[in-house]
């Protein structure tokens, strides 16, 4: 079931220009493939990711957690929901000093 429209509105008023709708995953996978999917984002901080999270599991909105789609192959006719790649939020990752 496609997005509905109060939740495009949400994610666009969240995520502005970040979110795309309808967003061929052929972009976002190393082998070229892969249909669109309803919506794609990479949040560029840990409390984009948390809230985006929060808010697709209350609406009950199925949400997919890539990397770098190397190892991926996603079907012609897409995928349902959003896609979530994690390439933006998980680049300051550091070990702690002493740990
Ligand atoms: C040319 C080439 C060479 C490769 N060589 C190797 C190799 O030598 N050794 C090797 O082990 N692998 C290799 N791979 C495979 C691939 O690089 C690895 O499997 C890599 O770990 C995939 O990471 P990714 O971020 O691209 O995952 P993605 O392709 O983005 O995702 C792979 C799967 O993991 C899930 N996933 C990704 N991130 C998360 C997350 N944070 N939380 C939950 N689920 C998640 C996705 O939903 C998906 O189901 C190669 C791939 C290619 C294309």
């Amino acid at each position: 079931m496609p997005l509905e429209p109060d939740s495009i509105k949400w994610l666009t008023s969240h995520f502005k220009d970040s979110i795309k709708f309808d967003e061929p995953m052929s972009r976002h996978t190393h082998f070229k493939v892969g249909g669109p999917v309803d919506a794609f984002i990479a949040p560029e901080s840990r409390e984009d990711l948390t809230q985006l999270v929060i808010w697709t599991h209350s609406k009950g909105i199925p949400l997919l957690i890539i990397g770098d789609g190397t190892n991926l192959l996603v079907k012609d006719h897409g995928i349902r929901g959003i896609v979530v790649a994690l390439v933006n939020c998980t680049k300051k990752i550091s070990k702690k000093a002493g740990k």
